[in-house]
Formats: C-alpha cells, sequence, structure tokens
C-alpha cells in the first residue's frame, strides 16, 4: 500500500471509528477496514468479519473526498457494509421501522423492489432494514439517506 492509499485508508478508518462511537450503545465485534483497490465491489465479509471499501484500480487518488456535509461514495458504502456488520453481529431484534422499511424497498432479501432503494445481494432482509433505522437515528439522518445507493453495492 503506497502513501496516497494508507492516508485513504486513515479517513476511511476514522469514519469508522466515529460512527461506531455512536453505536456504543452496541457493542459489536469488529476488525478494521480493509481497502482494495481492485475494481470488486465494496462489501462485508461475513466469515471473518471485515469490512472491504473498493476502489478501482486506476483510482485517481485527488478525487477522494472526506465532506462532512455530505454522502461520498465511499462514505455511503462504508455505512451500508457497517450495517451489514451490525445485522450479524448485534442481531437486533426487528423492529416495526425495520419491517416498514423492508416491505418498502425489497421484494425479497436478495430482490429490490423497482424504482425503490432496495438492493440486490443477500442479506437485506428486515434485520438489515431494522439496523438501516437505529443507524439513521445515531447519525442523525432518515433512512432514505443511507438506502440512497445509486451503485446498489452489495
Ligand atoms: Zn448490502
Amino acid at each position: 500500500m503506497n502513501k496516497k492509499q494508507q492516508e485513504i485508508l486513515n479517513i476511511i478508518q476514522e469514519e469508522y471509528d466515529y460512527v461506531k462511537a455512536l453505536l456504543s450503545g452496541y457493542e459489536y465485534d469488529s476488525n478494521l477496514v480493509e481497502l482494495y483497490f481492485d475494481n470488486s465491489d465494496s462489501r462485508y465479509n461475513k466469515i471473518n468479519n471485515i469490512i472491504i471499501i473498493s476502489f478501482p484500480v486506476d483510482y485517481d487518488y485527488n478525487d477522494f473526498q472526506n465532506n462532512r456535509d455530505k454522502w461520498d461514495p465511499w462514505k455511503i458504502e462504508l455505512v451500508h457494509e457497517m450495517i451489514h456488520e451490525f445485522q450479524n453481529t448485534v442481531r437486533p431484534e426487528v423492529s416495526e421501522e425495520g419491517i416498514k422499511l423492508y416491505n418498502i424497498n425489497q421484494i425479497s432479501p436478495s430482490i429490490p423492489r423497482i424504482g425503490a432503494n432496495g438492493f440486490s445481494g443477500n442479506g437485506h432482509d428486515e434485520t438489515f432494514y431494522t439496523a438501516v433505522d437505529i443507524f439513521s437515528s445515531v447519525l442523525n439522518t432518515t433512512g432514505d439517506d443511507i438506502l440512497k445507493n445509486p451503485l446498489k453495492r452489495i
């Protein structure tokens, strides 16, 4: 990993720690975030409990931004994968809001509703959406902001 990649990783790790601190009421296991520059999809590795944030191989480091008041693409992906981590390690009890968000956005955990902010890939069940609701409340934002992921990462 070169110096610029390390700087990006440090910023992402700081954001991870920041969001995690907001959820200190929920104790959950976590490992460090890993960064790949390999054109793969950002993802949560359930078996190893690792979040992987991925960038293109030819990523221009000057394009990297860290805005406090804006959801930069990497931040949307980080929070999405943290929600999967939370879903799998905390396993919160499904809430009414979680069921509501699930029904609005998904047909099944891997099939999104057309025109909704749903996701393909496994694990987008009622527990996932319950975690979305918990995250939106600690991040002082709306479920919509968190769910608006144009890249439909898994
Ligand atoms: Zn997902």
